[in-house]
Formats: structure tokens, sequence, C-alpha cells
């Protein structure tokens, strides 16, 4: 029922088909009635209007990988996948469509907005479910989440109720990171602080009763503006006198105190600082204490408010900056402006400089939930690869800050919390509220949760939670979770602390950050650098495995994977011609097996096998052994590397050159042969399934003696065997491969015409190596092209010698395979071109003038030519000298 065998590996004909034949067979859908101990990985859900990037296509391919090694070993395997709602960027890409309308949310209205949203995603989400499955990703499809789902909501709002109903939820007036163009607040996580080149102003502030002045410095002198304060260290002797007097605040006709707090460091600029209870996170802090108004002087659009001098109102923040600054100079309080260079929080969505903000906010007091997250980690049940990671991960558990899950969007899960305007109750509740007890109606909280509000609930809330249900009881706790570093703290982190506080235990118990995707200059790639390679580009041009195997064997453990995109042009990297390389090994073996029925390997008896079969069924043992670890370990370029090198050089290279003549029939033992070759390539194909899962499958449809139906994705891995390990025929073998690359070695250096035989005397041949040998003389003599191979201690005439590794040496005569004359006079001209460049090198280094006024990187180029010229010169004498060249 094949097809027939193609000449050329093309994997558009073949991964397609083949993904859904998997799929159709249901190979991928976990079972939690089965006995099998089962392996659960949780996909980091990408965003629902994700477009599949470089970045997915290797955090996808580890999982897979691992997923498939555990399906193979017998595991009862879920990897789950799903997308994210990703409120801020899917808002903000919908508003951006609006933009080009013409038009805002606002003058779309709630209701209108969100089912526009909707829209969108329905449209065009999950795109990039569809383009993982051209990955060959084995995801249990039929388990996909969305977390808008109502099942995923229903998660959400008891997480939200049970955190309130415990006191760890709370609503408070604090600073929040606020975005001025998304109009909303973000986390301490996604402001990303990036170094900003700034300046520092040291501004004057006249003490009110014109006694003199205290200088503050600031980075942002607009806010002065909303100024209530300066405060000094109690302890600071410099304004001892100073403290409870007032200060004539400028351009505002405000007087504001002069307070002791401790938290102002003596030795830090001045000494003085401003506070600005409103814009400032230490500054509010400094302010609760001290007991300062608040003035909050912008509006959420980073414009200046109504609370500012008539002035400045309606200004931009930098605008209002220049003209305060401007306004200090005239007055002449401007003491001195520095350069400043300091980090500075960015929206990590738009990338627009967050203003620090007063505002109401719901947030959840992370540090009791900290705790046994913190726990699993420092006893072991949790760890992290690399290890390096867990001490990040410990050290913000212990610094852990309270999480501001309220957004100020419309796309997400609204807050479960409504609000009588009657009694002034605040209700949280499970289910939609319409009226307060009192009779009143209610409105709902305007804003949504946190994206990650409901994504840290996934490892639970995919499988059911909060019901019960078989599949939680199955699938919880997971096994390992995959992923970027980026998100350790956004999502893996909170994961863990929420799979304690509600399933009571560590939601996985391992979690691998593997590296980033850069390009030959280390750089991230990004549309916008124009350095990025499309995943589904490469897929298409050479094959979902062809990019599999180049980034699994670009990556080890803790380092970046470097990918160049420039060989896109013409193949991608190591994995393309590995492929094409596997093809037609599959295709010489299995379209050379002719009819007789295979033997089984294990029923070989010893003496029907020869040293090169005995060493093949060892390197394939060792193969098997080293992959496996390799794969355990998350070493995956380490078991890339194994089956590459079993496949390629021992089995490619060399078994089945050596066999051609048996299984050809001019010598016998061809059913031997046949036999561990199919075999060893089975083998092999099981260990390199995982990484390259389509081209693997498709050879393995074709092995003689399957089981009608039965799958790749699905068989056996393969165990090693200690009566196969055989060191004495990997040493002997080795031997034989180290002649035979030896006298090829001779031969290439000499110039000896491909089609010439060449006669090879092994002399003085170490322990073993005279059998090994005699064992594999034929070998020996077809591979390096010999008329002749002896034993024979006698040099004779002119020729190559080598030595082997145990000592043994092979002379190669060469009188008779080429014109020694003519080499002779070849050599000789070679000879006299290089002496005569180096005598005039060595005039021009001797030359006082150059060397004196050539620069220094010129004149040590030239000697280091020199150098070169005389080394080559020197093995070109040597080369004459043994063809006894007069
Ligand atoms: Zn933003
Ligand atoms: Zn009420």
């Amino acid at each position: 029922m094949n097809e027939p065998f193609a000449p050329q590996y093309d994997p558009s004909t073949i991964e397609a088909p083949l993904y859904r034949q998997w799929t159709d067979a249901g190979l991928f859908t976990a079972d939690p009635d089965r006995e099998a101990q089962p392996y659960v990985v949780q996909m980091p859900p990408p965003n629902v209007t994700a477009v599949l990037h470089v970045g997915h296509g290797l955090n996808n391919t580890v999982q897979d990988v691992l997923v498939r090694f555990e399906r193979m070993r017998g595991r009862d395997t879920l990897w789950l996948p799903g997308t994210d709602h990703a409120g801020i960027a899917t808002q903000n890409v919908v508003e951006r469509l609006l933009a080009k309308e013409g038009r805002t949310r606002f003058d779309l209205g709630r209701m209108a907005f969100e089912e526009r949203v909707w829209a969108y995603v329905k449209e065009t989400g999950g795109v990039i479910l569809e383009q993982l499955r051209a990955l060959g990703a084995s995801c249990d499809w039929t388990r996909t989440y969305f977390t808008l789902d109502p099942d995923m909501s229903r998660a959400v709002r008891e997480v939200f109720v049970r955190l309130y109903e415990k006191g760890l939820i709370y609503r408070g007036n604090y600073i929040i990171n606020w975005c001025p163009r998304c109009l909303t607040a973000l986390s301490n996580e996604e402001a990303e602080k990036e170094e900003v080149a700034g300046k520092i102003w040291y501004l004057r502030y006249p003490l009110a009763d014109g006694t003199g002045h205290v200088t503050v410095a600031t980075t942002r002198p607009e806010t002065m503006l909303g100024d209530t304060g300066v405060a000094v260290n109690p302890d600071d002797e410099r304004y001892e006198a100073m403290v409870g007097k007032l200060i004539a605040l400028p351009l505002t006709g405000r007087e504001i105190p002069i307070v002791a707090d401790d938290a102002v460091e003596a030795e830090f600029g001045t000494g003085a600082v401003k506070v600005t209870p409103a814009h400032d996170p230490t500054d509010f802090e400094i302010g609760q204490r001290q007991m300062l108004h608040t003035i909050d002087v912008m509006t959420p659009e980073a414009r200046m408010a109504e609370t500012v001098p008539e002035a400045f109102q309606g200004l931009d923040r930098y605008e209002a900056r220049k003209r305060v600054v401007a306004a200090f100079e005239e007055l002449g309080l401007l003491e001195k402006v520095e350069d400043h260079t300091h980090a500075v929080g960015h929206c990590y969505r738009c990338n627009t400089v967050i203003e620090p903000r007063l505002s109401e906010q719901w947030f959840v007091k992370m540090a009791p939930l900290a705790r046994p997250a913190l726990e699993a980690y420092r006893d072991g049940r949790l760890r992290f690869i690399p290890e390096r990671r867990g001490e990040e991960y410990a050290q913000w558990m212990e610094n852990i800050r309270d999480w501001c899950i309220s957004r100020q969007l419309w796309w997400g899960h609204r807050i479960p919390v409504w609000y009588c305007d009657g009694c002034g109750q605040t209700i949280v509740s499970r289910q939609d509220v319409v009226r307060c007890d009192c009779g009143h109606a209610v409105r709902q909280d305007e804003d949504v949760l946190d994206t990650w509000f409901s994504s840290w609930l996934v490892p639970f809330s995919s499988l059911g939670w909060p019901d019960g249900t078989k599949d939680l009881r199955a699938f919880y706790p997971g096994s390992v979770l995959v992923t970027a570093p980026e998100i350790l703290f956004f999502w893996v982190a909170r994961m863990v602390m929420a799979g304690c506080e509600f399933m009571n235990d560590i939601p996985f118990h391992t979690v691998y950050l593997h590296g980033t995707v850069r390009d030959t200059q280390h750089r991230k790639m990004s549309k916008s650098l124009g350095n990025g390679i499309d995943p589904l580009e490469v897929v298409e041009k050479f094959g979902a495995d062809a990019l599999r195997y180049t980034l699994v064997s670009g990556m080890s453990v803790g380092t970046d994977v470097i990918l160049d995109p420039n060989d896109l042009e013409t193949s991608f990297g190591p994995g393309r011609n590995f492929a094409n390389k596997l093809w037609n090994a599959g295709r010489f073996i299995l379209t050379n097996l002719g009819d007789a029925p295979v033997r089984k390997v294990s029923a070989l008896k010893p003496k029907e096998l020869t040293l090169a079969d005995r060493w093949i069924i060892a390197r394939c043992d060792a193969t098997i052994r080293e992959a496996t670890e390799a794969y355990e370990r998350f070493r995956l370029n380490d078991a890339a590397a194994a089956v590459y090198r079993f496949l390629w050089s021992d089995l490619a290279d060399w078994y089945i050159e050596l066999i051609k003549p048996r299984l050809y029939g001019d010598v016998p033992g061809g059913d031997v042969a046949r036999a561990i070759a199919l075999k060893t390539f089975d083998v092999a194909l099981r260990l390199l399934h995982p990484i390259m899962p389509f081209i693997t499958e498709a050879l393995w449809q074709r092995i003689p003696g399957r089981r009608e139906g039965s799958w790749l994705a699905v068989a056996p891995w393969p165990t090693p065997d200690n009566r196969a390990t055989d060191a004495a025929a990997v040493r002997q073998f080795g031997l034989v491969q180290e002649l035979v690359g030896a006298i090829r070695q001779i031969r290439a250096e000499y110039d000896v015409q491909p089609g010439k035989t060449v006669r090879a005397m092994v002399q003085h041949p170490g322990a073993g190596t005279r059998d090994a040998v005699t064992a594999e003389a034929g070998t020996v003599r077809r591979l390096a092209r010999l008329s002749d191979l002896t034993f024979d201690d006698a040099s004779e005439g002119v020729g190559g010698y080598a030595v082997l590794s145990d000592g043994t040496g092979v002379f190669v005569p060469l009188g008779d395979a080429i014109d020694v004359a003519r080499e002779c006079e070849r050599l000789g001209t070679e000879l006299a071109r290089l002496e005569q460049l180096i005598a005039s090198q060595e005039k021009k280094l001797g030359n006082e003038q150059f060397v004196s006024r050539a620069p220094a990187a010129v004149v040590e180029n030239e000697r280091t030519k020199l150098a070169s010229w005389k080394e080559q010169a020197g093995a070109l004498r040597d080369k004459r000298a043994k063809l006894g060249c007069a």
C-alpha cells in the first residue's frame, strides 16, 4: 500500500497528511482512565491574536520533543493548548483598527466595543493554533481552551471571591504604574525598566520667612506643581533648624511644610527631597506618615490638570517640564542641571513612559500566597533548569509586592464587584447581581482583571476546576513547564502560588526556561529590526523537521539559540541536509531488503556476526543510552547530536557502505546484514522521532513486518540491552576506521587520482589490530581503494607513512600510484615560487624605513605572512625528501 519511494525527500507532500492521520487516530488525546502514569505539560497560552514567530517555534518545539519522548515511553501524555484573551494587547489591536475609521472605543460604548472585539477574535483569533499543527505540535486539541470561555471565567470569579473572603483581595488608593496611552494601570512587572539618558534639575525653594532656601533635586520638575512638602532626615544637622518651617512653593502661591522623615537619606543629593504624594510611590508613603495633602496634577492622558496654575493647565507633561524649568530659571531659582541616566518604567505593550499615579485599584495581598510557593522551592519539590533561575524566583518571592489586578480596559473578565448607591454596600459575588438587598439597583465595577489573573489558574482551571472532574484528578499536578524566561514572574511564579492556594499542591515539579532566539549579532529577532525568521516560511521551504532539528541542535541549557536569517535563502542550518541524508539512507536500506523474510537480530548466533556487525550493534546500544539520558536531562541538543552521529556517521557512512557486498550477494551473510541494518535503523528512527517526527514516521511506515495501523508516534521507546555492550568490537572496529582514514589521508596528500588503487602495508601492528584488520580486510580494501593489503614491516621505495593511535604503522608505497618524477617537478615549482616570495618578504622586513614608518599592525601582518610561507616551504621540502626527489 506504500506509495513509490520518492528519490528526493519532499516534506511538503508528507507532513500535512501525516499530521491529519495522527490526529484522526487520536494519538494525542489523553485518557484519564488509562492505567499509565500521566505526563502533563501546560502550553504557555499564546495571545489569541498572535501569529507564530520564531520564539513560539522554539518554545513549542521543546515542549513537543519532551511530550513525544514521554509518549513513546508509555506515559499518558497531555499537552494542553489554549489561547489567552490578552486584555491590553487585543484591545490595543482593535482600537487601532477603530482609529483607522476615525473612531475611538468611547464612540462605540462598552457593549458595542466588546462585541467588536469578540467578532475580531472569532474571525482572526486562534490562527496560531493552526500554525502549531504545521510545526508538528502533538497537543491534545480536544481540550483546547480560551481564557474567556465560560468555564474559565467561572474559575476566575471563584478565585476572586475566595481571595476576597479570605481578606487577600482589597481595594485601595495607591500609587500605581499608569500608561497614559493605554489609559490603564499596569502591574510592576508590566512596567518595563529601561535606562534613559535624562537630566537632574536642582531647584531652589525659598523659605516663606525669607531667611534662605532649600535646594531639592528632581528628574521630573513638572511634578513640583503637586508638591505638598519637603522632607529631610531627622538626624541631618544641616536642616535641623528648618524642620517645621514653611516653604513658599514657587509658581503655585502655596506654602508647604518642611518635615523630618526617616525615608530620606542625608547622604543622597542635597539631603532634602520634594514630596509629591500623588505621583511617586515613596512620596506617597512619606505623605501618609506626615499627613501631607495629596494633589493630583495630571489627567489620565498625562496632561496637566486643573489643579495647577492656569498657565500650565492642559500642557503635555514634557511641555510642562520645559516651562517649569524656564520659569525657575527666570526667577533665578534654577541652581544647576546635570546629565543623569536612570531607569524609567515603560508600558510593556506600547512603550510609553509610565506615569506613577495615585488611583483607586484592586490588589491581591501576595505575601501569604508567596510563603508556600517559596517553601516548595526551598525544600526541593520545585526545581528550575537552569538552576540559577531558582534563585531569581526565590528573591522575587521574598520581596514580593502586592499585585495590582484591576485594569481600566473593556476587554477581559469584568471585576465581580457591585456597588449599591442606595445603602453604600459593596457586593462581591460569584453570580451577576442586579439588585441590592435594600431594593436599590446596583452598578458593576467598571474595570476588568489583569490578563494574568486568568492565566495563573490554567493548571487547574483548564481541567474543570472548581468542579472535581476526572481530568482534574488524573492530570493535576502536571509535570514540566517549558517557557521563555521573560514570563517567569508574570506567569510561572504566580501559577505556583495559585496551585498552592487552591489545589494545595504545586502545579508542576520542573520549570525549564530555555533561551531566546537571536541573530548572528546576538540581537533578539524582531519585526522592527527586520532580522526575524518566519517559522512557517521555513516549514514551507524545508519542512518542519528541518526547522525543529536546527532549533534543537542549536540550543543548550541556559544559552540562547543563534540563527542566521540569511540561511533562509539556501538551506536552513543542518536540519535540511540531515533530513536528505536520512531519507537516502532509509531509501537504500528499505529498497535493498529483497523479498526474503527478515530475521530477528535477537535470534542471530554470535558466530554469524562479523566484527562490523558487533560494532554497529554496540554503537546502537550506546546511542540508546546516550540519547535517553540526554532527553531525560533536557539536554535536547545532546540527544540530537547522539542520534545524528549514529545515523549519519556510523550507519550511513560506514555500516551501510560496508555491508553492500553482502546485501548484493557478492559474499555470504546477506540475511544477517539485512536484519541488523533494519533493526538499528528502526531504533535510530525511534530515537530521532521526538525531534524530527514527520520524516521518521514516513520512513518507519515502510519498515517491513510492522503491524498494520501501528504508528511510530506511539511506538515503544528502545531499551538498552546489556548483552549488546561489546567494548572489544568498538575498540577493534575503531582501529579499522582509523586505518581507512589514514590511507585516505595519504592518498589526498599526494594527490592520488580517485580511480587509482594503492597498496598498503600494515607495520608493527598493536595487540588485536592484526585480528581486526584481518577480519575486515575486505572493508579496508574497498573503502581505501587498495589493490593489496599486507602485514609487512619492510619499507620499500617512496611513499606515505602514518601511525595509528595504538602504535600500528601503515606504509603506502606510491611509486606505482603516482608519477614520482612529475610530482617532484610539481612540488619543485611550487617550492621555488614560495622561496622567491620569502626572499622578497625578508628584504622588505629588513628595510629600516618600512619597519619604522608603517603602522605596527601592518608590520605584524607582514611578519605573520612570512612565517606561514616558511612553514609551507618546510612541508614541501619534507614531501620531496620522502619521494626521494633530486
Ligand atoms: Zn501603553
Ligand atoms: Zn443597597
